[in-house]
């Protein structure tokens, strides 16, 4: 299901090629988030239009609302949604751990809150693979504990204990037809923890293989650290998928770690505060300087929003609060995460994948604000 096309001779970049239900997916990949079954403010052709591959869609919240049942009547997520293309889905386990309030921990789950109307539900691994097996999605993921950045190393290890013995939960449960399922190496940024989780999840032979437990408001140090700590022990010839990460530049930096896939909800999320992605950092579109602006967000974008409008009109559309506005720059953003890693497989196979990564990293600006919101970004 997943051909590893070529490794950079230079960096530990690579270039595969993932087979689906619904379609082949060129990696590295960037997978927008589409948390409530809608990829925010963009609709599907848009999606396919800034070079969409593949969406992800949230267990947690598609299981809150509108529930298992509609999504089962509709015929599936992808029937449900109108998204012919492939979907991952996430098992749930980071939702309940960061957004519900948990009751308590049981062998075989969690007991928490809803964070909508405070009813108790139960997810656990049997329940997280079930709700994927409904949705259909062409990837699930295993239901893993992920600890906030903040915890101890004793919790951390209680957490890897845990995601090790739920994987082989998961992995006995029935799923939908040809679907693949990825397991989930957590650790923190403990060496030996990454280690060992990561060697077990490998054991229990998965399709491919997540690195969880980052992006959960750490300091970008530590989440590289995590990465390092786990690419090691991750098998060549399949998948590797960073979980909610990152901005530009870090996704270049974990391709050249050897890091295939990719999801994130920045380029939407700061589309809606007015903040557009280029390929030297972000710009507020907003601002006064761009008032008489004649030219597109970025010279030479291909997408919809810089063919046809000017940062003058979006700048002005924002300020009144116009729908088109936020719409528009998250065409931009999306388009512009796409094209990036587009590019960063088109070098890989041109052999010129170490002059884009030194060359992107060299002119990008990363902004504390972009960060900041990433970090809040792990709520939903
Ligand atoms: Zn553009």
């Amino acid at each position: 299901m997943f051909d590893l096309l070529k490794t950079d001779s230079k960096t530990r970049a690579r270039l595969g090629r993932m087979t689906t239900t619904h379609g082949v997916v060129e990696t590295p990949v960037f997978m927008p988030v589409g948390t409530q079954g809608s990829v925010k403010a963009l609709d599907p052709r848009e999606l396919e239009e800034v070079g969409t591959q593949i969406i992800l869609g949230n267990t947690y919240h598609l299981f809150i609302r509108p529930g298992l049942d509609i999504i089962n009547e509709a015929g599936g997520l992808h029937s449900f949604i109108n998204w012919p293309k492939p979907i991952l889905t996430d098992s749930g386990g980071f939702q309940v751990f960061s957004l519900a309030k948990i009751r308590k921990i049981r062998p075989h789950g969690v007991e928490f809150r809803s964070h909508l109307d405070g009813s108790l539900l139960f997810l656990g691994p049997r329940e997280a693979m079930e709700i994927q097996r409904m949705l259909g999605s062409d990837i699930a993921m295993v239901f893993d504990d992920c600890p906030p950045h903040t915890a101890t190393a004793k919790e951390v290890r209680s957490a890897v204990e845990r995601t090790i013995r739920w994987a082989e939960e998961c992995r006995e449960q029935p799923r939908a037809k040809r679907q693949m399922i990825f397991g989930i190496v957590q650790g923190g940024s403990h060496p030996v923890l990454r280690e060992e989780c990561a060697r077990a999840i490998v054991g229990l032979e998965f399709d491919g293989y997540a690195i969880g437990g980052v992006s959960v408001g750490e300091p970008e140090p530590e989440m590289f650290k995590a990465v390092e700590y786990t690419v090691p022990f991750l098998p060549e010839n399949q998948p590797r998928y960073a979980m909610g990460l990152g901005t530009p530049a870090q996704i270049m930096e974990l391709i050249a770690r050897g890091v295939d896939m990719f999801d994130c909800v920045l380029p939407t999320r700061v589309a809606r505060n007015g903040t557009a992605f280029t390929r030297k950092g972000t710009i507020s579109i907003k601002g006064g300087a761009f008032k008489r602006d004649w030219s597109p967000i970025e010279e030479g974008c291909t997408c919809y929003a810089c063919r046809h409008f000017t940062r003058a009109y979006l700048r002005h559309l924002l300020n009144v609060n116009e729908i088109l506005g936020l719409r528009m720059l998250s065409v931009h953003n999306s388009h512009l995460f796409a094209s990036v890693v587009a590019d960063a497989r088109t070098h890989l196979m041109a052999g010129t994948f170490a002059d884009y990564h030194r060359e992107f990293i060299a002119g990008y600006v990363p902004t504390r604000r972009v960060l900041a919101a990433r970090a809040q970004s792990s709520a939903t």
